[in-house]
């Protein structure tokens, strides 16, 4: 609370798990109030959405980071991605996956009157920063909102997330999330 009271710009940080929002979080609280966003409704199954779910709860719970959950709007996310299944990880399925997430956090960061918005998903050695940026950079334009450039990979952010995981053991799960990158 005694932070929401200060003058950092308050931040809205889509986050696609427990273990990537740490490293994320830290770096960026030195400047921004942070409050979390869960919005990931192509993590598939169900159960797996939940389990990543509760590790965000439970950090939040840990280091008093305001948390809005998003809804599981699985079907849509289907909808958008079904023509794209075989494609590769990092192919077209992936922007389309990324754009759907980054609109929705810059709706409600907007909403909400947030003063900039950003996501975790660049900690990943699987996802390439400069698609993510480039559809975060187009969205925000077009809403008119800021959008926070990051490479949270760079400087071994993934590394560091990893190791903050291990100490708060947290699940970490061994694919992207979707039904298509289980295979
Ligand atoms: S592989 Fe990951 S980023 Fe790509 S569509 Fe599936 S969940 Fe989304």
């Amino acid at each position: 609370m005694q932070e929401q009271l200060n003058s950092k710009p308050q931040f809205l940080l889509h986050v696609c798990c427990g273990t990537c929002s740490l490293y994320p979080y830290f770096l960026l609280k030195k400047d921004f109030n942070i409050t979390f966003f869960y919005y990931n409704p192509n993590i598939y199954p169900e159960e797996e959405y939940l389990k990543r779910l509760d590790d965000v709860r439970t950090i939040s719970k840990i280091y008093s980071i305001p948390l809005i959950t998003g809804k599981y709007e699985v079907k849509e996310w289907l909808n958008l991605t079904s023509g794209f299944k075989n494609e590769p990880e990092g192919g077209k399925r992936c922007d389309i996956c990324f754009n759907m997430r980054l609109k929705k956090t810059a709706a409600v960061a907007k909403k909400h009157r947030f003063d900039i918005f950003g996501t975790t998903l660049t900690i990943s050695p699987h996802k390439n920063q400069k698609i993510i940026n480039s559809l975060g950079a187009r969205i925000a334009a077009s809403i008119k909102i800021d959008f926070y450039y990051t490479d949270f990979k760079k400087k071994d952010g993934f590394k560091k997330t990893m190791e903050l995981s291990k100490k708060l053991n947290l699940y970490r799960q061994d694919y992207c999330g979707c039904i298509y990158s289980m295979r």
